[in-house]
C-alpha cells in the first residue's frame, strides 16, 4: 500500500485524479507503508509527469491519456493551435498522451474547425431542461424525477416564465441563438400537448430564424409517440436522440430502463417516417454483466436502424447513483474489457463511414477512456461541439441549468446557476430570473 507526501504543494487534490488512473482506493492512503514523495519545483505539470512515470514503473500501467485529467482535450488542442503551437507534440511531450489519443484529438479538432467553424461572438446556444423521466436508471446521477403528467404543469408554467424573460432579454442584448437543445431528464416525458405549448413559447420568445440545429432529447424510447414527433417536426426540430444504451433486453431490465428493445425499433421507425433528419443513439460500454460481443451486437443494431449520430459512452458511476450504492468499486472492474469494447466500436464505426466529431472525458469513468460522438454524412451535433469548445455563451433555462457567459477578449466563462431541485425552482422562479438579469444580461 502506498502513501503520498507532497512538499510545498497546497492543493494536493489536483493529483488525486491522476493517482486514481493507476491505483484503486484500497491501494493507497495515510496508512500506506511505501512512501512516495514529490517536491514542487514551480511546475505542477512536472509533478504530474513524475507521478505518472513513477506509478507507471511500479504498476506496469500506462494510461493512454497521459497526465491529462481534464475533460476537454480537444479544447486544449484548439487553444494550442491558436497559439501557433503544434498540439500533437505538446500533447506528447508535456502531457505524455499516447499516439492513438493524439491522433483522435487532432482528427476531431480538424473536423470541427472545417465543419462547424468558430462561433460568431453574438451567437448563443440555448439549453432548456426538463427534469422528468418515466423511471430512474440504475446509474443515473442527473436531475430526474418521476411524477404524474398533471404534476409537471407548475414546472412548465415556471419554465415558460423564464423562457419569456430570457428570450426578450436575449433579443435586447443582440444575441442570436445558433442552436437550441431540450435536455433533461427526458423532454419527451411531456405529453404532445405540453410539448406543443412549450415549443410555441420558445419560438415566440426567441428569434429562432437563424438557428442551425434544434435538438430535443427523446432518450427513452418508451416515451416516443407519433404525435409527439409530429409536434417536434412542426416546430422545426431536426435532431433527436433515442438512447438504447444497450440492445440486450436483459441489460435493459437490469439497469431499470423499463423499455424494451422492441420500443427502440418502433421509435426509430416513427422518427424516420415523420421526417426527423438526425437521430442520435447513445450506447454505454461497461454496463453490468455485458460482454464484448453484447456491446458489438448493440452497435450493429443501431447502425442497422440508421442512427446518423452515435455517441459511445463509458459507464461512469457517480456518487449519487444507485449502482454506486450497490457496488462501491464497480468503476475499477473490467477496465481492459471496456477499453477493448470501445476500440473495436471505433473501428466498426470508421469502417461504416462514421466520423468522430466531439469527445469529452468524464471523471469517475473506468479504464481511462472517453466519450466520443460520431456522425454520418457531415451532420455533427453542433450543440455538443459548442459546449465542449467553450467559446460561446450558453443560456441554460429550467431546473439545474447552469448558464455560461463567454468573454472572448479574456477567453473566459462566468457561470450563472439555477437551483437543481425542480420544486424549489418553481417556488423561486422570480429569483432565478433575477439571477439571469444580473449575471447573464449585464
Ligand atoms: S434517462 Fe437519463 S436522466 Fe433519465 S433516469 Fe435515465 S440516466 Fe437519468
Amino acid at each position: 500500500m502506498y502513501r503520498f507526501r507532497f512538499n510545498n504543494i497546497e492543493n494536493t487534490s489536483q493529483y488525486e485524479e491522476l493517482i486514481k488512473e493507476f491505483l484503486q482506493p484500497s491501494e493507497y492512503g495515510p496508512e500506506g507503508d511505501t512512501l512516495l514523495e514529490y517536491d514542487f519545483m514551480g511546475d505542477k505539470e512536472e509533478v504530474k509527469r513524475q507521478i505518472y512515470r513513477d506509478l507507471s514503473s511500479r504498476t506496469g500501467k500506462s494510461p493512454k491519456w497521459g497526465i491529462l485529467t481534464g475533460i476537454r482535450p480537444v479544447k486544449l488542442a484548439g487553444e494550442l493551435l491558436d497559439q501557433e503551437k503544434d498540439p500533437e507534440s505538446v500533447l506528447k511531450e508535456s502531457y505524455l498522451v499516447h499516439d492513438s489519443k493524439r491522433a483522435l484529438v487532432r482528427d476531431i479538432l480538424d473536423y470541427q474547425r472545417a465543419k462547424a467553424g468558430k462561433p460568431d461572438p453574438k451567437s448563443l446556444s440555448v439549453y432548456i431542461g426538463i427534469p422528468f423521466c418515466p423511471t430512474r436508471c440504475l446509474y443515473c446521477s442527473f436531475t430526474s424525477n418521476q411524477v404524474q403528467q398533471d404534476q409537471m404543469e407548475p414546472y412548465l408554467a415556471a419554465l415558460k416564465k423564464e423562457i419569456e424573460y430570457a428570450g426578450a432579454a436575449a433579443k435586447n442584448a443582440g444575441y442570436k441563438p445558433e442552436t437550441l437543445y431540450f435536455g433533461g431528464g427526458t423532454p419527451t416525458t411531456l405529453s404532445a400537448g405540453q410539448l406543443d405549448s412549450l415549443l410555441t413559447k420558445v419560438s415566440d420568445a426567441f428569434a429562432i430564424g437563424g438557428v442551425r440545429e434544434y435538438t430535443v432529447e427523446a432518450g427513452r424510447p418508451d416515451t416516443i409517440t407519433k404525435d409527439k414527433l409530429q409536434v417536434l417536426i412542426d416546430h422545426g426540430v431536426d435532431r433527436i436522440s433515442i438512447n438504447p444504451q444497450s440492445m440486450k433486453q436483459e441489460t435493459l431490465d437490469l439497469i431499470g430502463r423499463r423499455h424494451t428493445v422492441e420500443d427502440v425499433y418502433k421509435a426509430f421507425d416513427l422518427a424516420w417516417k415523420v421526417g426527423i433528419e438526425v437521430v442520435n443513439a447513445d450506447l454505454i460500454a461497461g454496463l453490468p454483466e455485458e460482454t464484448e460481443a453484447d456491446f458489438a451486437r448493440s452497435l450493429e443494431e443501431i447502425i442497422r436502424l440508421g442512427a446518423n449520430n452515435i455517441t459511445l459512452h463509458t459507464l461512469a458511476v457517480k456518487r449519487a447513483s444507485r449502482l454506486k450504492e450497490m457496488d462501491e468499486n464497480f468503476n475499477y472492474k473490467d477496465e481492459e474489457l471496456r477499453e477493448r469494447m470501445l476500440a473495436s466500436a471505433h473501428e466498426t464505426l470508421r469502417g461504416r463511414g462514421y466520423q468522430p466529431y466531439y469527445l469529452y472525458r468524464q471523471k469517475h469513468t473506468s479504464g481511462n477512456t472517453e466519450n466520443t460522438g460520431f456522425c454520418l454524412d457531415d451532420r455533427p451535433g453542433l450543440y455538443n461541439i459548442r459546449i465542449m469548445e467553450e467559446a460561446q455563451s450558453n443560456l441554460a433555462l429550467g431546473a439545474g441549468g447552469i448558464s455560461k457567459i463567454y468573454f472572448p477578449e479574456e477567453n473566459r466563462l462566468e457561470r450563472v446557476a439555477n437551483v437543481s431541485n425542480y420544486e424549489i425552482y418553481i417556488d423561486r422562479i422570480d429569483e432565478m430570473i433575477e439571477r439571469k438579469r444580473k449575471g447573464f444580461f449585464i
